[in-house]
């Protein structure tokens, strides 16, 4: 039996009846992506004796009758954001070259204690600033629907895994869009939860304000059995909700469409995307009318400055957040020539270790934080964000859910936007207004691109707290096409091995 291919709830009830182990599972996906991993460079590290001696736990377990999650005994693959006691953590920064942390985040101890054996940790972005993984420090992961092509961003590592059968399941971070455009553009499913659902403790932290870790997965039914077990109240972060959601898993598996009420951004329906992407968005608004859900049309003026605010906040935030990579406390260190001063060896340091887009935002964010500018540059954002916060608001009082396409395009080629920052910072245009806000999001995809055959995605956000209202719909718009296809899109993505 083969395992490649199966979602991660199929592979859960084989593990849970008995009709397959852990061990066997984590061993197939193991040798797969150390096979195809030159090919789609999804994994920056990948270790056989921890990712094997979880599985052995996890086979142990069950064979006395326990059972942990249940995702019990399914491996993942986890993005190289989030700290891990047994391999090297670098956010995709030589400036974090071979650290090896000395705690696990919440969410890595959480996948431990639920008997999810972790394959490797996946390629990113440098500190996850980017939309396509060719500012990781380490070389570009590909798009496994076509190798010349980026798999999205800043979780593109993640994101190939999954459509590469490289992990059955993975886990991204997004602040402005790292799970769920590498999703769309990969025909997988990605869902960012509602900001403080899920622990940040050990997540390197880009902008703290925005960011969230959530599932990168081949089914929306996997990535709410994910979240249910990555989520919860975490008191290393000030910012976690202290009410628990309910479980994900449940409102896919209830999901009706019964009352549904479903709004549609003016901003983002129109103008800005590819052809194919629109014909496909239009095409499943169809589907949902023909199933008798109510769509309409809101307003959301706001939106249209939520690229120019995130780009102010995030590098103001992260310009704060990497002030402590500083050659002394983790991580690289550079001996300048001459006087080696502390601030000399700081400077020789960051100029080494960081890579020209982290330096571009750093300046960034010093220059709209610094005293005369605050209030023009920042302290605008700030209102802004408000603003958008505030549209939202009106919105969701109108209907249950907003529905946009996740990405304005299909997978761009590699190459095609790494020197033009602003063409890179707009394909975050319809994802980012979710972190501004701190809503969730999920990323389901529906259909191939008539102009290039590639994968795209539909958009799905909810008002805070209201994840499970997220998951339903995902799963209704995912039904509708499995029905069509006989299959998730995943499926039908090239086999790499014989490519
Ligand atoms: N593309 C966005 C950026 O570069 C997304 C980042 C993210 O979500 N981590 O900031």
């Amino acid at each position: 039996m083969t395992f490649i291919g199966k979602s991660a709830s199929e592979l859960a009830d084989l593990i849970a009846k008995g009709d397959a182990s852990s061990q066997e599972v984590t061993k197939e996906f193991f040798d797969r992506a150390e096979a195809l991993n030159h090919k789609t460079f999804s994994y920056l590290h990948l270790n056989r004796h921890t990712a094997m001696a979880a599985a052995k736990l996890a086979d142990d377990e069950r064979a006395a009758g326990k059972s942990a999650s249940a995702l019990h005994g399914v491996p993942i693959a986890v993005k190289d954001v989030l700290t891990t006691t047994d391999a090297p953590t670098t956010s995709g920064s030589k400036i974090l070259e071979g650290w090896m942390p000395q705690y696990d985040a919440t969410v890595v101890r959480k996948l431990r204690e639920a008997r999810l054996p972790i394959l490797g940790k996946t390629n990113m972005d440098e500190f996850a600033m980017g939309s396509s993984t060719e500012y990781s420090a380490y070389g570009p992961s590909k798009n496994p629907w076509d190798l010349e092509r980026i798999p999205g961003g800043s979780g593109g590592g993640s994101s190939s895994a999954i459509a590469g059968h490289l992990a059955p399941l993975a886990i991204g971070s997004d602040t402005g869009g790292s799970i769920r455009f590498p999703a769309a553009v990969t025909g997988s499913v990605g869902a960012k939860p509602t900001y403080g659902a899920v622990s940040r403790y050990g997540a390197i932290a880009l902008a703290s304000s925005l960011d969230q870790i959530g599932p990168v997965t081949n089914t929306v039914l996997d990535a709410a059995l994910l979240q249910d077990v990555i989520a919860g109240h975490d008191p290393h972060d000030s910012t976690s909700l202290p009410e628990s959601l309910g479980s994900m898993a449940d409102a896919v598996r209830k999901a009706d469409f019964k009352g549904l009420k479903v709004g549609i951004v003016k901003q983002l329906s129109k103008d800005g995307f590819q052809e194919g992407v629109k014909e496909l968005f239009e095409d499943t608004v169809a589907k949902l009318v023909a199933q008798g859900v109510e769509v309409v049309e809101v307003d959301c003026p706001s939106f249209e400055y939520a690229v120019a605010a995130y780009y102010l906040i995030l590098p103001a935030e992260a310009s704060s957040n990497l002030a402590k990579f500083d050659s002394v406390r983790f991580g690289l260190r550079v001996m300048p020539e001459g006087n080696p001063t502390i601030e000399r060896v700081m400077a020789a340091t960051r100029e080494a270790g960081f890579g020209p887009e982290v330096k571009r935002r750093i300046i960034l964010g010093t220059y709209a934080l610094s005293s005369g500018y605050y209030d023009a540059y920042y302290g605008s954002a700030q209102k802004v964000r408000t603003l958008i916060q505030q549209d939202l608001a009106k919105a969701f009082s109108q209907v249950d859910v907003l529905i946009t396409p996740t990405a304005p395009t299909t997978a761009f080629k590699i190459g095609e936007k790494v020197n033009d920052p602003l063409a890179m910072y707009l394909n975050d245009i319809a994802t980012i207004p979710a972190n501004l806000a701190g809503i969730p999001g999920i990323s389901v995809p529906n259909g191939l691109a008539k102009e290039d055959g590639l994968p795209s995605g539909v958009q799905v956000l909810a008002p805070a707290k209201q994840d499970a209202q997220m998951y339903r719909v995902g799963a209704l718009i995912e039904q509708l096409y499995v029905a069509e296809w006989g299959a998730p899109l995943i499926a039908k993505a090239p086999n790499l091995e014989v490519l």
